[in-house]
């Protein structure tokens, strides 16, 4: 669990300065420097040992302050450890809306709910973006209500991570064609920072409208009748591949098969994911539930991108298992073929 789960769990976002730490792992470097010191102390910490436990603090004297526990051993502490520190969720907000490329913007329309940009994927095209903290589904839903409400449409609906999500917020967002995404799913935290997550820009993808004035793709010189099976694609380099089908042999780029970024010369979300098909020898499955349907629709627009590029019938790709698997051959780059079975036979 990623420590964007403080964002709801926290009442009033102020904690002492050792809970932070201790509870939500929230260190200087990360999240932790956006907490602020307030005048207040607490009079007891969370016990790292028994759930919902206390460490009742007791002032001795001046700099003789200990922490008692019924579990643990009495713990001195500092006045620095039982400070309240509070989050200021502006400046977190801020560097959220910078790190997705939103234009900036900050509101509080309600309680937890904070409008924090814009996003304008293309002229005339703009997204508001609310980000809402609660771990009461009632609470996103009632934000929800708010913004469908004032008749808004096409939002992004940010929560910190997907565990409050109900049947009536997802049909909400989908009767206003707005966009529910978690923290955890569009920023990949750092030691010192976090971006935009590849889920992101695979989002972003969806939302620029394709331009005509890009060049169609080149086609594969597929021989006449063949089928999925006979293609077998290997990496070279993280940029190009050796593509085969029958005597039809090419040295591809990422350019050649479409599948670079409409905004400029980068390997778009669908040669990253056509790549992860490689490194599972042409199986992959996703990793983080939180993005599942996200990694489905981008297994199925690099299906298309495939079958543009091919003009093979049938699925280039087919669901197996809790993955996908290819039905051609794909191998990452230095991949060496085992003895006994020779690159054909496959
Ligand atoms: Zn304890």
């Amino acid at each position: 669990m990623s420590a964007w789960r403080a964002l709801e769990e926290v009442s009033g976002l102020a904690l002492a300065a050792m809970d932070w730490r201790r509870s939500y792992g929230l260190n200087l470097a990360a999240l932790g420097r956006y907490l602020r010191p307030t005048n207040d102390l607490a009079e007891s910490l969370d016990c790292p040992a028994t759930p919902g436990g206390l460490h009742t603090v007791v002032h001795h004297g001046p700099g003789d302050i200990v922490g008692v526990c019924d579990h643990c051993p009495t713990e001195k502490l500092s006045k620095a450890d039982i400070v309240i520190q509070r989050l200021d969720v502006q400046s977190l907000c801020k560097d959220i809306a910078t790190a997705l490329g939103l234009s900036s913007g900050f509101e509080i329309p309600a309680p937890g709910h904070y409008f924090i940009g814009e996003l304008v994927p293309s002229p005339g095209s703009r997204h508001g973006v609310h980000l809402c903290c609660s771990n009461a589904p009632a609470q996103l839903e009632d934000a929800m209500f708010r913004l469908t409400g004032n008749g808004k449409q096409g939002f992004i609906f940010l929560t910190p991570t997907s565990r409050f999500w109900t049947t009536t917020l997802r049909d909400s967002i989908e009767t206003a064609t707005a966009h529910l995404m978690s923290l955890e799913e569009v920023l990949d935290l750092h030691a010192k920072s976090f971006s935009a997550s590849v889920g992101w820009r695979s989002f972003l993808d969806t939302l620029v409208p394709r331009t005509t004035t890009k060049a169609p793709p080149k086609t594969f010189p597929t021989p006449q009748g063949a089928r999925w099976n006979e293609l077998a694609i290997r990496f070279l380099t993280g940029d190009t591949a050796s593509v085969t089908i029958r005597d039809a042999r090419l040295r591809v780029s990422y350019t050649d098969m479409g599948m670079a970024r409409s905004d400029n010369a980068n390997r778009s979300v669908q040669w990253e994911m056509l790549e992860k098909f490689a490194e599972g020898n042409g199986y992959y499955e996703p990793k983080h539930q939180a993005r599942k349907e996200r990694e489905k629709q981008q297994v199925s627009r690099l299906g298309r991108a495939l079958k543009v590029y091919f003009k093979i019938d049938g699925e280039p790709i087919v669901r197996d298992g809790q993955g996908w698997k290819t039905a051609f051959v794909i191998r990452p780059e230095g991949w060496e073929e085992p003895e006994e079975e020779s690159w054909q036979d496959l």
